[in-house]
This record gives C-alpha cells, sequence and structure tokens, in this order.
C-alpha cells in the first residue's frame, strides 16, 4: 500500500468558525481577527451579542445596526450556525428529545420537558458519554467521547429556543425558563466549560435565564462543589440514590473516591444555602435495592441541616438494565416518610419515557476512537479520494 500526497492540491478548505454560542469574550477576540480596531472590539461584539442572542439571527445580513462593510466580513469570515439535529422526537407527553450532532462521532442528547420549573425545563448535557459508569445509568454504559465545549451546551438552547419558537421572547409568556444539567455526562467533570455555558445563558441582554432557574447535578465531584456555586450561583442537585457508603459505592462508584462524609461536608459548604435555596437530593427507587422505609429514615437523618428538596425517581428502565422500579406503594410508603419529616410532594413524574428521554435514558451510539482507527480512516479516506 503506498500513498501520494499531492502537494499541488490546496489542503481542504476548513469550515469557518461558528460564533453562535460564543462568549462576550470570543466575540470580542472574533471581532478583532476580522480586523475590528481592538478599541470598537467591544461595542461590536456587544451590538453581535444582541442579534445571536435575544434575536437568535443566523444571518449576519439581518443585524441592521452594524455597517454593512463590516458584515460581509463578518459574513465572509465567519457562520452562525447551529448544530446538525440528527434527531428529534416528541414523546406522547409534550416532552421533545433532539438528538444533536457536533461532528463525526459525537452526538449528545438534550430534552425538553413542559411544564416543569416556571414554565418548561431543558435537561442540557454536559458531555459525549460519561466516565462515572453509575450502575443504574443509561448513559453509563457509553464511555466518555470527550467533554462539551461552552458554545456547544449553549447551542443545546438555541437549537430548543428555535424548535419552541422563542426568538425573542419577553421573560413573561416564555416556554423555556429552567435549565436542568442533568443530561449526559457530569458536569462537574467540565467546570470550566460549564461555567462560561451558565455566564451566556444567565446574560441578561440575551437568553437571559435567571441564575434562579439553573440545576446543576453532580454524582458527589466533592472537591468541586462550592467551586461551582461560587462561579455560578446556580442552584445544586446531588445525585444521592443511597444512605450508606456500601450501596452507593456499587450504585454510584464516584463513592469510592469521596465518601457520603466528605460529599456532605462539600455540600454544606455551598454558598448561599437557605430555606429559599436548598440543595435537591435525587434519589432513584430501585426494587428491592434501596427502598425499605429503614433507608427513608436514614435519609431524613443524613439531610438533617442540609436546607434539602428531595426528589424520587421512579426508575427508568432501559434495554440490559438488571434494575426495576420499585412499586408504586413502596414509593408512596417512602415519600410518606419523608413527608412526615417536613419534605413536600417528593415524588417525580417520569417525562418522556416512551421516547427514552426520561432521567437515566439518555445515549448516543458516539464512540471514542483511537488515534491510529482515527489515522486509518484518514488514510483510507485518502485512498479513495486518489482512486475515485
Ligand atoms: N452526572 C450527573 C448528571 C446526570 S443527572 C449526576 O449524576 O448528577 C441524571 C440524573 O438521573 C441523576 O440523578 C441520575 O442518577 C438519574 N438517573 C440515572 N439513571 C436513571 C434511571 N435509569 N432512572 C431514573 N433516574 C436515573
Amino acid at each position: 500500500m503506498s500513498i501520494e500526497l499531492d502537494l499541488s492540491r490546496k489542503p481542504a478548505a476548513t469550515a469557518p468558525p461558528n460564533l453562535a454560542g460564543r462568549g462576550r469574550e470570543g466575540l470580542r477576540l472574533a471581532m478583532i481577527s476580522a480586523g475590528v480596531e481592538e478599541k470598537k472590539a467591544r461595542m461590536r461584539a456587544n451590538q453581535l451579542w444582541r442579534w445571536i442572542y435575544h434575536y437568535g439571527v443566523t444571518d449576519f445580513a439581518k443585524m441592521t445596526d452594524v455597517a454593512k462593510e463590516l458584515r460581509a466580513v463578518l459574513g465572509e469570515t465567519f457562520v452562525l450556525q447551529r448544530p446538525e439535529v440528527a434527531a428529534a422526537q416528541t414523546s406522547v407527553d409534550g416532552t421533545r428529545k433532539w438528538l444533536i450532532g457536533y461532528g463525526p462521532n459525537t452526538e449528545a442528547e438534550c430534552v425538553y420537558i413542559p411544564d416543569v420549573g416556571k414554565a418548561g425545563a431543558l435537561c442540557v448535557s454536559s458531555q459525549v458519554g460519561c466516565t462515572l459508569t453509575c450502575t443504574f445509568c443509561h448513559t453509563g454504559t457509553q464511555k466518555l467521547v470527550r467533554n462539551l465545549s461552552a458554545a456547544e451546551i449553549v447551542n443545546q438552547v438555541m437549537v430548543a429556543r428555535d424548535t419552541l419558537g422563542e426568538w425573542p421572547t419577553s421573560n413573561e409568556d416564555r416556554l423555556l425558563t429552567n435549565i436542568v444539567f442533568m443530561g449526559m455526562g457530569e458536569p462537574l467533570y467540565n467546570l470550566d466549560n460549564v461555567v462560561e455555558a451558565i455566564a451566556t445563558i444567565t446574560d441578561g441582554e440575551g437568553i437571559s435565564i435567571s441564575r434562579r432557574r439553573i440545576t446543576v447535578s453532580t454524582a458527589g465531584v466533592a472537591p468541586k462543589i462550592p467551586e461551582l456555586g461560587a462561579r455560578t450561583g446556580a442552584g445544586l442537585a446531588i445525585s444521592l440514590h443511597a444512605t450508606n457508603d456500601d450501596l452507593r459505592n456499587e450504585l454510584v462508584p464516584i463513592n469510592r473516591k469521596y465518601n457520603l462524609k466528605e460529599l456532605f461536608d462539600a455540600i454544606r459548604q455551598y454558598p448561599d444555602l437557605s430555606n429559599s435555596k436548598r440543595v435537591t437530593f435525587e434519589y432513584v427507587m430501585l426494587k428491592g435495592v434501596n427502598d425499605t422505609l429503614a433507608e427513608a429514615k436514614d435519609l431524613v437523618r443524613l439531610l438533617k441541616g442540609v436546607p434539602s428538596k428531595i426528589n424520587l425517581i421512579p426508575f427508568n428502565p432501559w434495554p440490559g438494565t438488571k434494575y426495576e422500579c420499585s412499586d408504586w406503594e413502596t414509593i408512596e410508603a417512602f415519600a410518606e416518610v419523608l413527608n412526615r419529616a417536613g419534605y413536600a410532594s417528593p415524588i417525580r413524574t417520569p417525562r418522556g419515557r416512551d421516547i427514552l428521554a426520561a432521567c437515566g435514558q439518555l445515549r448516543s451510539e458516539s464512540v471514542k476512537q483511537k488515534a491510529s482507527e482515527r489515522l486509518a480512516e484518514r488514510l483510507a479516506a485518502k485512498e479513495a479520494a486518489a482512486e475515485g
């Protein structure tokens, strides 16, 4: 096998950089690279910001307050593109799921759930795949492919707002009011990008979703928990699922690294916790595994002194799982113990189960390729091109 390189051929044109999803600083730098004077770059970036994040435009020509010549330069240099929507599904209950393609072998899902939060919540992914291997979670069966960039996370919100027709909307009559980082991946293993994405999503001159309506869920990366609060002001959710270390080690293996004591020490350091800003504890109901009344009482004891809400999540089955959802009476009896301890309506109604959009059911087919596989693929493509 020999490969000849044709040096007379120009390298394949690379796609122009995408500005949609970028933060303010990213936009400012883009303006400078397009030739805008440095002292005007911030002002230009601010103009673009409004068009991109308030009006949702995907065409520079529509930016009527930007000089025509600059619009032309921007149009030649950059794009304002959404990622590809590889599949879109709607559940009988109105839940919508998008499979978003960020490039070859890099797909992540995000889910819009109406009538949750103030009006509706978008559940976003922070990684393609996951490193955590929680035994009851479908995403946990998919190896980590990579972290999503801040722009890629923001673009999930942009895609949802496109479909919901929310460019622009007043804050009063929106369909998308809340964001939960409860899709694929562990947000605290991608904290810098999550922080930047939240800054963009909450910016008052753009998408303008309040930080109070953003919740980041973690399986328990203890050392990053206080930092998350300090850098984002978002709400904290903890995927607890067990009340003792032995069981939690099995269900949520990151517990072997940061046990319940370390986890709760970190949670207590989360800034500004109060009755109006509580930690959400997620507890998946697994038949015969973690659903006894004794565990309900342990849960109450464990949360003592932490301003908390509890979400009991009926286990959502997925192909190949060994777990079953607890019986409804068991869930109700468990909830009753929590109710008596002062936790109101703790059972979360499953949404979007028919399209595998419910908690823990998200997964994409993307797999990480080894460098050697990528190289082999590239060489094969070159050969095919040379032959063809
Ligand atoms: N890695 C983060 C973000 C994912 S959030 C975290 O673990 O918090 C997804 C939530 O759904 C988590 O609480 C997770 O434990 C829960 N979950 C996972 N699989 C589930 C399933 N099959 N049924 C119900 N909930 C599930």
